[in-house]
């Protein structure tokens, strides 16, 4: 049996891309803001159905700059999650600033809004929430309480690409969002992120910083570093944005199958649907409850003997990682702490067959009967 990853990247035909990289044989610009990066830039607007983007290397690099384009005092404090990739958290600690952990919720795993008020100190400068797996934060209350306190959010959406919320891109939501286009993404340009801003100012500072904080010829006004996205990342990006409403599809279909068959599947939870989000399916996460019999890490191992390789994302929670350890106190998140305990996102990918899903499921399914 060939193995089965939780992800695939999926490309746009050979010649496709040959044909969108063949103009960089005739110009030879082949990084810093060329043809190709801004004609990504202008596409991605109209998708995202954003007023203003920002192209990166990663996204990462994309997160880290926007969070320094924000001039915070060294020091000050950014209330974000968890439950989350190791990016968000860097992103915030790499400034010289200092993550404060808020639970998630139990039912969507973002962070939880109503707790967000009791980390506020005279320190807080911002709010960093993810929309893990493309769940959508609780935008609305998340900005009431950053407005009432005077806080910055920045979206990381590197997981929500294309998503809509309540009909909007949801882009729009907050001071900033980060998207990642790196190739494990719904949507990529191999590597490469995107950063979408509300003040044009924004725009303006993310560009000097992406590109060594350099103003013009004779002038470095700021001490930034190379975030650029280069040509070929944004020609394969270019490529697979065309294709981006069937890759979003067939990736449905796989999501609707999983349903379909894990729906009944004893101490298998699932994550209900949001109705105000327009989703991607980009991660298919499944919660291993005691009822199953057979605990998370049995579960992942019962499917690594298959030849299927789930990942348990996330686990660890980032405020148990070794570089973090001695800074926190994980018990102040033991919703966060118990779901990465539990959680397991199984494979889901535009090329994954119908019949490897089966397999998988047909796994789970015996792995709940043999428990019993
Ligand atoms: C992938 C990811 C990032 C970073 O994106 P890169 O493009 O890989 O640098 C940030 N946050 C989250 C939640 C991610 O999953």
């Amino acid at each position: 049996m060939d193995k089965i990853f939780v992800t695939r990247s999926s490309m746009p035909e050979l010649e496709e891309y040959v044909e969108e990289i063949r103009d960089l044989w005739e110009t030879h610009w082949l990084t810093n803001m060329g043809v190709k990066h801004e004609q990504f830039t202008e596409a991605l607007e109209d998708f995202l159905d954003v007023p203003n983007i920002s192209l990166f290397c990663n996204g990462h690099m994309g997160l880290e700059m926007t969070i320094q384009a924000m001039n915070f005092p060294k020091g000050s404090e950014i209330i974000t999650t968890p439950f989350t990739f190791a990016s968000t958290t860097h992103a915030i600690v790499r400034n010289d600033l200092k993550p404060v952990f808020c639970d998630i919720r139990e039912d969507n795993y973002t962070i939880d809004a109503e707790r967000i008020e009791a980390l506020i100190t005279d320190k807080t400068v911002a709010i960093l929430p993810v929309h893990v797996y493309g769940n959508i934060c609780d935008v609305d209350q998340i900005q009431k309480i950053a407005d009432t306190y005077q806080l910055k959010v920045i979206y990381d959406a590197a997981h929500a690409f294309g998503e809509k919320y309540q009909g909007r891109g949801v882009g729009n939501y907050g001071d900033a969002s980060l998207f990642s286009f790196h190739a494990t993404k719904v949507f990529h340009s191999i590597e490469g992120g995107g950063v979408v801003y509300r003040e044009e100012e924004m725009g303006e500072r993310l560009y000097q910083l992406r590109n060594f904080g350099i103003t013009d010829a004779e002038n470095v006004d700021a001490v930034g570093a190379n975030g650029k996205m280069n040509e070929f990342a944004a020609a394969m990006g270019i490529c697979n944005l065309r294709h981006i409403d069937t890759e979003i599809a067939r990736r449905k279909r796989v999501y609707e199958r999983y349903i379909e068959r894990l729906r009944d599947v004893k101490g298998v939870r699932l994550s209900a649907p949001d109705e105000k989000v327009l989703p991607n399916y980009a991660y298919f996460p499944v919660l291993i409850e005691d009822a199953y019999g057979i605990k998370r890490d049995g579960v992942h191992y019962m499917l690594e003997k298959n030849n299927i390789f789930a990942r348990k994302y996330f686990y660890p929670c980032v405020n148990e990682f070794g570089c973090y350890k001695s800074w926190f106190d994980t018990s102040e998140t033991p919703i966060a702490r118990e779901i990465s305990y539990r959680v397991l996102t199984l494979p889901i990918y535009a090329d994954l067959a119908l019949e490897d899903v089966d397999r998988i499921c047909d796994i789970l399914e015996h792995g709940a009967c043999r428990a019993q």
